[in-house]
C-alpha cells in the first residue's frame, strides 16, 4: 500500500494561519512583529528564498525588511548592518541568508546577532541551549520537520530514529529534537560505513543530505516514517533526497519535495519571528 503523504503545504497554512492571529494581537498593541533579512551579493536561488520571505511576511502580518548588502561587502560592515538591526526595537527577528559569499565568514556574522532576535536558532547561545535541553528558538527546518512527524500520531518514545546529514542548521538539531521525544537517534553523514544498514532499521528517517536519489526502497524499513529534507535541482525540476516514486510503496509515511519540507521552513519562520516579537 502506498505511504500517507505528509502534507506540507497544508500543514504549513496551518502554521502561518496561528501565527497570523498572534501578530494581529501583538500589532493591536501596537506592537506588529518585524523581520529583517541580509542578504549579500547576487547568488538566485538566495534571492528567491528572500522574496519569498517577504512574501510569507506579508501575508502573516509581519513588517519586514530587506537589506541587500553588494557581494563585496566587507565583514565589519555586514556585523554594523547587525548591530544596527540588534539595536532597533521595531526588528524582532534578524536572518542572515547563507550562504554569504566565500571571503565572510558566516560563524562570526551569527553570532554577532543578539540570540533573542536569532529566528533561525543557529547562534551558539541557542544551538547550546537545544543541546542542554532548555527552551530556546528552534531552527526552523527541523522544527517543521517535527511538526509533521508528530502530524502521524505515532508515539514517538522508544522509536528508532536514523537521520543522514550532519549540518549545524539541519542534521544536527534534528537529532537532538528526536533525542528530546525519547527516541533512539543515529546520526549518519559522509563517512557512515553502511548507510543501508542503518536506514533499514529506522522507525523515522530523516534525508537532509543534498543528494538526489540517495535513499532508495530497499534502505526504508516498511511502515517507516519518511521525513524528505534534500532540495536538488535536476533537469529543471525539484527533487529531494528520497527516491520518491519507489519509497511510497514501502514506507508508511513521506512528505513530498516540493510541498513538504520547504512551505513548512517558511512557516515555522513566521512563527519563531511571532514568538520573538511575543518575548520582547
Ligand atoms: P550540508 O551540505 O551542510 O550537509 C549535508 C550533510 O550530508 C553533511 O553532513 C554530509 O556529511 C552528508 N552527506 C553528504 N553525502 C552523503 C552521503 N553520500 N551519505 C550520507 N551523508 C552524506 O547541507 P544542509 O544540511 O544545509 O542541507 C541538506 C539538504 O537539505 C540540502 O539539499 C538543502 O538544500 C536542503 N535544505 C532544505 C531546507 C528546506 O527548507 N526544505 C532547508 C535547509 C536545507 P559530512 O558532514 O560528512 O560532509
Amino acid at each position: 500500500m502506498a505511504a500517507t503523504l505528509l502534507d506540507g503545504k497544508a500543514m504549513a497554512q496551518e502554521v502561518r494561519a496561528l501565527a497570523r492571529e498572534r501578530a494581529a494581537a501583538l500589532a493591536e498593541k501596537g506592537r506588529q512583529p518585524g523581520l529583517a533579512v541580509i542578504l549579500v551579493g547576487n547568488d538566485p536561488a538566495s534571492e528567491i528564498y528572500v522574496r519569498n520571505k517577504g512574501r510569507a511576511c506579508e501575508d502573516t502580518g509581519i513588517r519586514s525588511e530587506t537589506i541587500h548588502l553588494p557581494a563585496d561587502t566587507a565583514q565589519e560592515t555586514l556585523e554594523e548592518e547587525i548591530a544596527r538591526l540588534n539595536a532597533d526595537p521595531a526588528i524582532h527577528g534578524i536572518l542572515v541568508q547563507l550562504p554569504l559569499p566565500a571571503h565572510l565568514d558566516a560563524d562570526r556574522a551569527l553570532a554577532a546577532i543578539r540570540p533573542e532576535k536569532d529566528v533561525d536558532g543557529f547562534h551558539p547561545v541557542n544551538a547550546g541551549r537545544l543541546l542542554a535541553g532548555q527552551d530556546t528558538v528552534l531552527p526552523c527546518t527541523p522544527r517543521g520537520a517535527m511538526y509533521m512527524l508528530k502530524s502521524t500520531g505515532l508515539p514517538l518514545s522508544g522509536k528508532e530514529a536514523v537521520v543522514v546529514g550532519r549540518s549545524n542548521i539541519v542534521g544536527k538539531p534534528m537529532a537532538l529534537l528526536l533525542l528530546r521525544e525519547n527516541c533512539t537517534v543515529t546520526l549518519c553523514h559522509s563517512r557512515t560505513a553502511d548507510l543501508a544498514a542503518h536506514t533499514r532499521r529506522a522507525d523515522i528517517l530523516v534525508a537532509a543530505v543534498g543528494r538526489p536519489g540517495l535513499i532508495t526502497a530497499d534502505m526504508v524499513k516498511p511502515g517507516a516514517v519518511v521525513i524528505d529534507v534534500g532540495i536538488n535541482r535536476v533537469e529543471g525540476k525539484v527533487v529531494g533526497d528520497v527516491d520518491f516514486a519507489g519509497v511510497r510503496e514501502t514506507a508508511g509515511w513521506i512528505t513530498p519535495v516540493p510541498g513538504g519540507c520547504g512551505p513548512m521552513t517558511i512557516a515555522m519562520l513566521m512563527l519563531n519571528t511571532v514568538e520573538a516579537a511575543e518575548r520582547a
